[in-house]
């Protein structure tokens, strides 16, 4: 053995498998002069580096600097050994069995080299639909079981043809132990079919699709995730005609262009945005949209943004290219379902549910299909750039199943697997593996059976590549959530969070903190301990507990559901309760004037209370103000009453409104009553939407700050956390984390983890975490609230 030789051992933990970690560390090991081996075991990958001290310094140097682009390095430790005798080259060993710890990549575009030969006269994947390598292509979507191999994903049928075998038997090639790897010789293939699913006769698929698109018709695209409805974007007639057979009037659909250019022309894109674009992720990026562009207007009417992505797909590039020579340069590229139901996932159920035999009329006239089946449905994730940061707004394709690594201190020793069931809206799931929280894909509102079967699939599939059985469920308070009765039935300890202590907690997961906070929970609406509706709610909050310390000042809710769909009744009841109901009745407000003949009913029912709950929700405050000023007082989407009131404006105006402070109920309330006068003064004055707009958000600003001074004075608190639904509005995120610093205190918002309904299953692991850590957790069901708030570590 030689002198001044080395022998270094490692354990690397992260995505470090199926993502061609094994084969990196072969080449780079080899590269320079070392022996060792590299294998994947149950902790990690394992390996070891003999050689002079510098050469393997540089190995560990550039094992991080050059990882594959899928890798994630998330623990890397080092420990010298004594020399191996007789060693002679560096080797991949076979993978070690057992219960791995594995963390599955997610899917992600297409990348370059793969791309460069797809565009390649000369290469034998030359327009290739399925192209991928180990650095690209589906992974999430298509895995059914542990270990991830070829025979546990939908790739199981395509035998490889000798040259693919050769690919994925050589270290040496990009495609070295690629699972999907494939070709036109083996591989999954594409074709056109009627809206019936017959295949129709076409040389090129994708021309065809492309022309058909161009001729203004609406074809199913099978992506990753799931079915895309695409559509010419600048072609008012065909999105109109995509928006009626989808039966979405309202709400602004994604469009997908071929480039950065091209996405230029449509939206005017920041740095940041133009980067998230452009991230391997390939997310929906929402961004003002320039007018003039050409854009049809059914593409998000009434809506100052749009919602861009570029291709993920080698299928997209084939597409989007093809389209663009005809024209049509920027494609409507929109879920393929019915509004509110799951997107599609398999042929024949593409068919039935958007093609000919559809319920309610085919929405594609054609689908572009292929026999590449797709076990888990993904929708596209969305993300917006607010205050200078990525803010996602929906995480879902491209970042699930990446965990949030949450900090060594939030989670103790010996914790069993959690599960979290979310909520109702926007759902997603939350499995807690350690110190690893696994956040679902969307799943969406769970009031239908099939998005319930999604929500259980989902369960499962997590359970099972993670390797992890959850002991401890966790869940929202609210009794009828169909994501609560689940949780009940599994028969396992059941922790029961609070909406929007949830909400609170998982801004605490996202940035390390483990409480006491201040939080802001600035929400539309979640069940409250007390059976009234919260929403706009400030609490002292820890992980295992909290303590209500204000809320805005309640109001009533006539007909419950019935008012989140119709803004107008919330105007009514702020009337009636600033003025009474003869004083609203005789008010020279078009709302009354337009809603006359229901205003005696409304007050009927709010004096008693039938199917009337009192709220404390900031977001339909939103909507309120938006019936008075007669903005909308009925909508067609969630959030579309307070997207619109945002969107009236340019710029907060301040001081706009003034709210009050008071105490009520031992609690700081924040009161909109001056709020409602001065909106009616304003319009009687001849004011409109705009001015009221700018005025109720500067108000408001100044409102939740004074409010935060208030709560943070009483309770000795100077760190805040704002979540909650009513972050979506970019003039609250951007502005009032500025106003609360002014204010001396720390302050930590949303940004990878939606603020949404879409983040609380991760709130509720969280605290399902810390109170068990604390012995809290026993069989049957935990509330957490103040009593727990008091029990020590
Ligand atoms: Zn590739
Ligand atoms: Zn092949």
């Amino acid at each position: 053995m030689a002198s001044g030789r080395r022998r270094e051992r490692a354990l690397v933990t992260g995505v470090v498998q199926g993502v061609g970690f094994r084969p990196f560390v072969y080449n780079l090991a080899r590269g320079l002069g070392l022996t060792g081996f590299v294998t994947n075991t149950a902790a990690g990958v394992d390996l070891a580096v003999q050689g002079p001290g510098p050469a393997c310094d540089e190995f560990f140097q550039r094992l991080r600097s050059e990882s594959p682009p899928l890798a994630v390095i998330h623990g890397l430790e080092r420990q010298e050994e004594p020399p191996a005798a007789g060693e002679s080259e560096f080797s991949i060993r076979a993978s070690q069995a057992g219960a791995r710890r594995t963390l599955i990549s997610p899917d992600v575009a297409v990348c370059e080299a793969c791309l460069a030969e797809m565009l390649d006269p000369g290469d034998r994947r030359h327009h290739y639909p399925f192209i991928n390598c180990t650095h690209c292509g589906p992974r999430y979507t298509i895995i059914q079981d542990l270990p991830y191999d070829r025979p546990q994903t939908t790739m199981s049928g395509f035998e490889m043809c000798p040259s693919c075998r050769a690919e994925y038997q050589d270290p040496g090639d990009r495609r070295f132990h690629a699972q999907p790897n494939a070709c036109p010789v083996c591989g999954p293939r594409l074709w056109l079919s009627d809206a019936r699913g017959n295949e129709l006769e076409a040389a090129d698929p994708v021309a065809a699709a492309a022309a058909a698109l161009a001729q203004g018709r609406v074809v199913a695209v099978k992506g990753l995730g799931g079915f895309h409805l695409a559509a010419d974007a600048l072609s008012e007639a065909a999105v109109s005609s995509l928006r009626g057979r989808k039966h979405r009037e309202e709400k602004p659909l994604a469009v997908m262009v071929a480039d950065l250019e091209a996405a230029q022309r449509l939206a005017a894109l920041d740095p940041a945005a133009a980067a998230a674009l452009c991230s391997r992720e390939r997310p929906i990026v929402l961004a003002p949209a320039r007018p003039g562009s050409g854009l049809a207007p059914s593409v998000a009417p009434r809506n100052r943004l749009v919602g861009l992505l570029l291709p993920y797909t080698p299928l997209h590039h084939l597409l989007l290219a093809a389209a663009a020579e005809l024209g049509a340069w920027a494609l409507v590229m929109t879920s393929g379902n019915v509004s509110d139901e799951p997107i599609c996932l398999g042929n024949a159920e593409a068919v039935c549910r958007i093609g000919a035999k559809a319920e309610r009329g085919a929405i594609a006239d054609l689908l572009l299909l292929h026999d590449r089946d797709i076990h888990l449905r993904s929708d596209d994730s969305v993300v917006r750039v607010v205050g200078g940061r990525l803010r996602a707004l929906r995480r879902s394709r491209g970042f699930v199943p990446v965990p949030l690594f949450l900090r060594p201190e939030l989670v103790p020793d010996g914790c069993p697997p959690i599960l979290a069931a979310g909520a109702h809206q926007k759902n997603t799931l939350c499995l807690l593996r350690g110190r690893e929280a696994f956040l679902s894909q969307h799943v969406g509102d769970l009031d239908d059976l099939r998005t319930l079967e999604f929500f259980e699939l989902t369960a499962g599939h997590l359970a099972r590549i993670l390797e992890a059985e959850p002991q401890v469920l966790a869940c929202d308070l609210h009794p009828d959530y169909l994501s609560t009765r689940w949780a009940q039935e599994q028969g396992r300890p059941l922790v029961r969070v609070q909406h929007h202590h949830a909400h609170a907690v998982a801004v605490m997961a996202e940035h390390g903190l483990s409480g006491p906070v201040l939080a802001l929970s600035l929400d539309g609406t979640g069940y409250g301990p007390d059976r009234t509706v919260w929403g706009g709610e400030m609490l002292a909050a820890a992980a295992h507990g909290y303590r209500r310390l204000g809320r805005l000042r309640r109001f009533c809710l006539p007909g419950g559901e019935a008012a989140v769909k119709q803004p107008w009744r919330v105007g009514l009841a702020l009337l009636d309760e600033v003025y009474g109901p003869e004083e609203a009745a005789s008010l020279a407000l078009g709302l009354v004037q337009r809603r006359g003949e229901t205003l005696p009913l409304i007050s009927q029912m709010i004096a008693r209370r039938l199917n009337t709950p009192l709220t404390s929700s900031l977001g339909r405050l939103f909507d309120g103000v938006a019936a008075l000023c007669g903005l909308r007082e009925e909508v067609a989407y969630d959030g579309q009453a307070a997207v619109e009131l945002e969107q009236a404006m340019t710029m907060p105006d301040e001081p706009g409104y003034a709210f009050a402070l008071r105490e009520t109920d031992g609690l700081i309330e924040l009161d909109w009553g001056p709020l409602v006068e001065a909106v009616l003064a304003d319009m009687a004055a001849g004011a409109d939407c705009a001015a009221v707009s700018a005025r109720f958000h500067g108000g408001l600003l100044a409102g939740l700050a004074a409010w935060a001074q208030a709560g943070a004075e009483f309770s000795g608190l100077d760190v805040a956390c704002l979540g909650g639904g009513c972050l979506m509005n970019a003039c609250l995120l951007a502005g009032l984390p500025r106003r609360l610093e002014a204010l001396g205190l720390t302050v930590y918002t949303p940004a990878q983890v939606p603020a949404n309904d879409g983040g609380l299953s991760l709130g509720q692991a969280l605290a399902a975490v810390a109170a068990w850590g604390r012995g809290l957790v026993k069989e049957g069901e935990t509330v957490l609230g103040p009593d727990t708030l008091e029990k020590p570590a």
